[in-house]
């Protein structure tokens, strides 16, 4: 499971959890999907790059 920090009082929640248990403040919905999102646009960037080199690249 993900830990995450609130941006309110800086305390420890799960990315799973809606609410800050410390100081009950509702979390953004996105600070779950945020790095994720960011890692899916690195997958795809390094997937486009390894097909543009394929295609590049001399066959032998
Ligand atoms: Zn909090």
């Amino acid at each position: 499971m993900r830990v995450l920090n609130c941006k309110h009082c800086n305390g420890v929640v799960e990315a799973s959890d809606k609410d800050c248990p410390h100081c009950g403040i509702p979390l953004p919905p996105d600070l779950a999907k945020a790095p994720q999102k960011k890692f899916m646009i690195w997958f795809v960037s390094i997937v486009i790059f390894c097909i543009i080199m394929m295609y590049w690249l001399p066959s032998l």
